[in-house]
């Protein structure tokens, strides 16, 4: 796409449009225009091919050869939404500040998603319309060319992220999810895409009839609502999140059955910086993630305390960075594809020993190593209703942008650990009033001393031992609304208007699934690593874990400081480590190697 179009042969001087829209100032950045020499610079990683007027370079759904760079001739991208229906480029226009003789590509110009880099399926229809040639880049080669080439690859790489910044602001080119915009289903799906970075639109049937009318034929019963149609034209009726996964391509089809030199396990903070680092320095890498990427850190809406960030930045942003990053150094993601059980003795022995991986949907995989980053889990009372209100009211941490939602506002906080003192304490500066719900009969056994006086001297804290929170009361527009708990020595219960709840009840490591391997625990199951471990007759680097190839990172590891930068320091220290590990073994993977 470019505002003006170039005269061909001539490609040294990109033109300069002149948009306006929200990310107009980047048009230039978002459909650059390669001069001769950089062209010349592409040639070396992909195969020119010619398109007779009329063909189609890439259809909606369907899988993609690759990058394209055109050489000669005219191509036309049309956005069509999943139901097929060609889909008024407007909206994305106006946010590129574009025109529609833009949705003409010309020569020098990139033909590219950001999904291409893993091989995922095309979100729009090019069309030649006239007769074209083209340098098309697969998708391995797109990777090596992005790091071999490090000035033109980051022109490129910006191109396809701020593309895809504007396909999610608009929805163009992404699935179609139909039904109410107010059922909390929708709502749940609607965050699943959000949180895996991809564009959809939600469609009201009442408000469209094409919609309507698909509702007609595949959702006759209430409980087949919302229905998803995946670019492509699939329709999925009330999916759950792994069909929907699937369906998408998330889930990586095909995994190689020799071994990966390293699986890690969970892709939070630790996880995607092991994968960078790893990637970077020529491992083999598989990353297998139960959720979306991003881990906790995904879902904080803001993260204040990241190195380098000094007005903030959030989570989601951060962490979709670190998986474009992982993938461009040719890291493999399998995400909402769960890890059941890790089996550390069939194949340890001989001149190759691994690790075998069982997934939740029956596969096996199998890595010279294995990096543990899966976390821990924020502990969720059993309380009806809690989990509607979890970002509507209802929060597991106390950020300065929690505590400017409450200003002047009634909070309630559960929990009487240290963690919760420290939350009542900063909360109390910015909200009406602090109500402190602690289980126990007093702070003095689960909370520091100097804690406890700080909360004494807090006019505007209280403490309410033996109360337990029974119910909770909201509205899916306004979020948590009122908070209802139970004195446990009388039984007496009492409602208040509180439209703030923070849960502070602890957080458990997620490790259950390394259980018949007899890796080291501490008191409250996080994995002991390095010298906490105790003698094993070798001293062990400081994230193994004495079971052979087996490392931990992150909030999982005992002793870890459960914050993004200390998740992501560890995820970095481990590839020395990892490489360490190999070389006495005699791994092939000691002398760094790429592929995937
Ligand atoms: C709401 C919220 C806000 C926060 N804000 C901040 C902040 O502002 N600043 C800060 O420093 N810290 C913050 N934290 C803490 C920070 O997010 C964590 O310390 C950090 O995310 C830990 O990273 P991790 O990679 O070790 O684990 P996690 O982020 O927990 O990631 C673990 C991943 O492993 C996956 N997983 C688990 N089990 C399996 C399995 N069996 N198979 C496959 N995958 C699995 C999980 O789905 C998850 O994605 C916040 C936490 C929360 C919950």
């Amino acid at each position: 796409m470019a505002s003006e179009k170039k005269p061909e042969g001539n490609l040294d001087h990109p033109p300069q449009p002149t948009p306006s829209g929200p990310l107009a100032s980047r048009f230039d950045q978002m459909f650059p225009v390669l001069s001769v020499a950089e062209i010349d610079r592409v040639r070396r990683f992909g195969d020119v091919r010619r398109f007779r007027a009329g063909e189609l370079l890439c259809r909606t759904g369907k899988p993609i050869p690759g990058m394209y760079v055109i050489l000669s001739g005219r191509v036309k991208t049309v956005g069509r939404d999943a139901l097929g229906r060609s889909m008024s480029p407007d909206k994305f226009l106006q946010q590129i500040g574009g025109t529609p003789d833009d949705l003409e590509v010309v020569p020098g110009e990139v033909l590219a998603e950001l999904g291409q880099l893993s091989g995922n399926p095309s979100p729009i229809d090019v069309q030649a319309i006239s007769d074209v040639e083209a340098i098309v880049v697969p998708p391995e080669q797109l990777r090596a060319l992005l790091i071999a080439e490090a000035e033109l690859g980051e022109r490129i790489l910006r191109a396809l992220i701020l593309r895809r910044v504007a396909m999610i602001e608009t929805g163009f080119g992404g699935a179609v999810l139909i039904g109410t915009l107010r059922s909390p289903k929708v709502a749940k799906l609607s965050d699943f895409l959000g949180r895996n970075g991809l564009p959809f639109r939600v469609i009201d049937p009442d408000e469209d009839a094409e919609a309507a009318s698909l509702v007609a034929r595949y959702a006759p019963k209430p409980d087949d609502l919302p229905i998803i149609v995946i670019p492509g034209g699939a329709v999925l009726k009330n999916p759950p999140k792994q069909e929907l996964a699937r369906a998408l391509g998330l889930v990586a089809r095909t995994l190689r059955s020799d071994p990966y030199d390293v699986a890690i396990v969970g892709a939070g903070p630790a996880g995607l910086a092991t994968a960078v680092y790893g990637a970077s320095e020529g491992l083999s890498i598989l990353v297998l993630e139960a959720l979306t990427f991003g881990g906790q850190a995904g879902a904080s809406a803001r993260i204040e305390n990241y190195l380098g960030f000094p007005v903030g930045v959030s989570g989601q942003a951060l962490m979709a960075r670190a998986f474009t990053q992982a993938q461009k150094f040719g890291a493999v993601f399998s995400l909402s594809t769960e890890v059941k059980q890790l089996d550390c003795t069939s194949e340890n022995s001989g001149p190759d020993p691994v690790l075998i991986l069982h997934l939740a949907d029956g596969r096996q995989v199998r890595a010279r190593a294995v990096v543990v980053a899966t976390g821990a889990r924020y502990r969720r009372p059993e309380i009806p209703n809690l989990a509607q209100f979890e970002g509507r009211g209802v929060s597991y941490w106390a950020s300065p942008v929690e505590a400017r939602l409450c200003r002047d506002e009634d909070v309630a906080l559960l929990g009487g650990g240290n963690s919760a003192g420290q939350a009542a304490v900063f909360l109390s500066s910015h909200a009406r009033q602090v109500r402190m719900l602690v289980r126990g009969p007093s702070l003095s056994n689960t909370m520091s001393r100097y804690l406890i006086d700080r909360i004494g001297a807090s006019s505007n804290i209280a403490v309410l031992c033996e109360v337990e929170i029974v119910q909770v009361f909201g509205t899916p527009d306004q979020g948590l609304q009122r908070v209802r708990w139970r004195h446990r020595r009388s039984g007496v219960e009492e409602e208040h208007a509180i439209p703030h709840l923070f849960v502070f009840t602890g957080a458990d490591p997620v490790a259950s699934w390394l259980d018949s391997c007899g890796v080291p625990l501490d008191e409250k199951g996080f994995i002991r690593t390095g010298a906490d471990v105790g003698s094993t007759g070798r001293v062990l680097l400081a994230m193994e874990t004495g079971v052979e190839g087996i490392f931990a990172v992150g909030d999982v590891r005992s002793g870890s400081v459960k914050r993004v930068g200390a998740a992501i320091g560890e995820g970095a220290a481990v590839v020395a480590q990892l490489h360490s590990f190999m070389a006495r073994r005699g791994s092939a993977a000691a002398t760094p190697q790429r592929g995937a």
